[in-house]
């Protein structure tokens, strides 16, 4: 083993087997994740692989550190589901001049980014590294980043794209091994498409890069007209702008496999030329709720901000940590039942845990390694959960099972409340150890020194460097 894999193993559907990840650049670790498409709210199944990559990304922190570590998750801003959002909400605004669609279509984007970014941070997300959103990165941009409009140029040039019917369309033909990703072949999907509908593409698998818009449309000027992109192109562009085009991690869920990465693959791997776009993929299974896939249909379609909010689940309102951990308690490969059952077991679960996290005064400085480890072997969050009950089992008040138990919480995301600290008695506890000090009762000023350290928080002794006279300060440790 490497010193560069640091102990993790992950799962990568590239090649169907758990493997040693060693990152490209340890001091830049890069993992892109396809975000969400902005015109509706974030239904549950979405929150699953934002919850999922959030640990990732906290895993890859606390193990390269967390400057060297490069976290991308994108915003589709420009859907064709986003222009009739628009149209259904502003559709009065607009027939009667008030609202053009684009500025309708900013409005629904907007607040919808809006939304989900207060969702997720109820479930006790970070926030990624970088956000792009699409429209920024259709054209030729200022600082020279990757964009879709440069990528098609250089696809078409390159001979893996072509126009046809007022699309700019990619050329699957072109690639010999494109379908590796999803171990489909291009006659498999021939016999399976709708040729009638698709006369003008060469091979029915072909996908659009670029198409034009109507007047009223969305659209950018381009080479092939006034338009906009396809989905995938976007990805492809957004990943090689703040990652490059070879990066070590790309993830999203089991749904997106094809064809979006696949097409994604192919999009990268040609226009630069590479063997590969990610070295691992990584997907998340699949949610049902209460045992049934989740479908408007249905009625049991459910947005993050109806759990937190209201009580349509459960017949009550769920706190966002009950949600992240009943999400984490199924390995994130497997389906998931999302249910009320789930969710009461992870709230006892949670209640138990910081119960017994409260026993510490503060944090201890190492994560437990049991935990780290269960965490390394592709996200086993449930051998994680398995330490974090044991230690919960063996805290007492002041031990370091508790304290240990406080720091694998905060890590995980889970809010339990740092050690209040009270600025106006700190300061007196700090005059009155210098006072002992100067009476050279030094085990009284270290006992006030511990105290406080129980309590997270650091002395640091220093001069002032005109009076010479002895400075104390002090910061929280966690
Ligand atoms: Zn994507």
């Amino acid at each position: 083993m490497s010193d560069a894999s640091k102990g993790l193993r992950l799962y990568n559907t590239l090649t169907r087997t758990k493997e040693d990840f060693v990152p490209i650049d340890p001091r830049n670790v890069r993992m892109y994740v396809c975000g969400p498409t902005v015109y509706d709210f974030a239904h549950i199944g979405n929150a699953r692989p934002v919850i999922v990559f959030d640990v990732l990304f906290r895993l890859l922190r606390q193990l390269y550190g967390e400057k060297h570590v490069t976290y991308v998750r994108n915003i589709t801003d420009v859907d064709d589901k986003i222009n009739d959002r628009a149209l259904r909400d502003f559709g009065a605004e607009i027939a009667s001049g008030k609202l053009s669609l684009n500025e309708a279509i900013r409005r629904v984007t907007e607040k919808t980014a809006d939304q989900f970014h207060k969702d997720v941070a109820m479930l006790g997300c970070l926030e990624p590294t970088v956000e792009p959103r699409a429209t920024e990165f259709v054209e030729p941009r200022p600082d020279g980043r990757a964009d879709m409009i440069s990528l098609i140029q250089r696809l078409i040039e390159r001979g893996h794209a072509y126009v046809a019917a007022a699309e700019v369309l990619f050329d699957t033909a072109s690639m010999p091994d494109y379908g590796q990703l999803s171990k489909r072949n291009l006659d498999e999907q021939q016999a399976g498409a709708r040729v009638a509908v698709d006369a003008h593409k060469k091979s029915p698998g072909d996908f659009v890069l670029w198409k034009l818009s109507s007047p009223e449309e969305p659209g950018w000027n381009s080479p092939w007209g006034r338009g906009r992109p396809g989905w995938h192109i976007e990805c492809s562009a957004m990943s090689a702008a703040y990652l490059g085009e070879v990066f070590d991690i790309h993830g999203g869920g089991l749904d997106l496999i094809f064809p979006h990465h696949e097409n994604e693959i192919a999009q990268s791997r040609c226009a630069h030329g590479t063997e590969t776009m990610a070295k691992v993929w990584m997907h998340n299974g699949f949610l049902q709720v209460e045992g049934q896939k989740m479908s408007k249909s249905l009625g049991n379609f459910y947005s993050i901000n109806e759990l937190l909010e209201t009580d349509i689940f459960g017949g009550r309102k769920w706190p966002g940590e009950v949600l992240r951990l009943a999400m984490l308690m199924t390995h994130y490969r497997e389906p998931i039942d999302f249910s009320v059952r789930k969710l009461e077991e992870a709230e006892n679960t949670l209640r138990k845990w910081k119960r017994a996290a409260d026993l510490a005064p503060a944090a201890a400085q190492q994560l437990p390694a049991a935990m780290v480890d269960a965490l390394s072997d592709d996200l086993a969050t449930y051998a994680a959960f398995q330490v974090l009950t044991q230690l919960a089992g063996e805290a007492a008040e002041g031990n370091d099972a508790a304290a240990s138990l406080k720091a694998a919480l905060l890590f995980l995301g889970f809010d339990v409340g740092a050690a209040k600290v009270d600025e106006g008695e700190i300061d007196k506890a700090i005059a009155r150890r210098l006072e002992l000090i100067a009476a050279k009762n030094w085990a009284e000023a270290d006992r006030i020194r511990d105290e406080l350290l129980a309590l997270g928080v650091q002395l640091k002794d220093g001069k002032d460097p005109i009076t010479g006279e002895r400075v104390t300060t002090w910061e929280v440790k966690r």
